[in-house]
């Protein structure tokens, strides 16, 4: 990819994916698949669309990026070979690295506070998930009233269901915070 004069941020983003944001045009059916479109602040066509013109801060400061569940449907919905769902994930990357932040800032503290609760079990732990999301936000009272029946129905454990191996997890994740630095 070198061999191109790239922007740099364009480079890192065909470099995490493998793909040049140019292949996309536009077509829609990413946007129209998107099980999350309506709580995205844009779509994920036009995320790509702000790369294709160089508007690299609109993209990366999109909760589009955050929102994205990662479920692939763009992906397999897209009829030009484009992988919309791998460049959410270079775009959170490249976010992080960059420090910037969406609008919303509450969604990239959800994110912030499920990969922690990767990193320490190996797995999902929704008590931990919220107890931090509530610190982070201070949102401390919001959906308490759920509480009592999610627990009922079993919905959230007070303990957290830890990997064998969570130590590889936690390996994964200082890899990538080393590469980051
Ligand atoms: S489906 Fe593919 S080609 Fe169409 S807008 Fe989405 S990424 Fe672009
Ligand atoms: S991977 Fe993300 S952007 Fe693609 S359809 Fe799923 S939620 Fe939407």
């Amino acid at each position: 990819m070198s061999q191109h004069n790239y922007d740099p941020i364009l480079q890192e983003i065909i470099e995490i994916t493998g793909k040049d944001p140019a292949k996309c045009y536009q077509c829609g059916k990413c946007s129209a698949g998107c099980p999350i479109r309506d709580y995205e602040d844009v779509p994920p066509n036009r995320v790509i669309r702000y790369i294709q013109l160089g508007m690299y801060d609109k993209a990366l400061s999109s909760s589009t990026i955050w929102m994205c569940a990662g479920c692939l449907t763009c992906s397999s919905r897209c009829p030009n070979d484009f992988e919309p769902a791998k460049l959410m994930d270079a775009l959170r990357q490249i976010a992080i690295k960059k420090n910037i932040q969406p609008a919303d800032k509450k969604v990239q503290k959800f994110h912030r506070a499920f990969l922690d609760q990767i990193k320490a079990n190996g797995r999902s732990y929704e008590l931990g998930l919220v107890a931090e999301y509530k610190l982070l936000t201070g949102a401390l009272m919001q959906d308490v009233d759920v509480a009592p029946t999610m627990f009922l129905k079993g919905k959230i454990g007070i303990l957290p269901n830890r990997i064998k191996n969570k130590d590889k997890v936690r390996k994964i994740f200082k890899n990538f915070e080393e590469e980051g630095k």
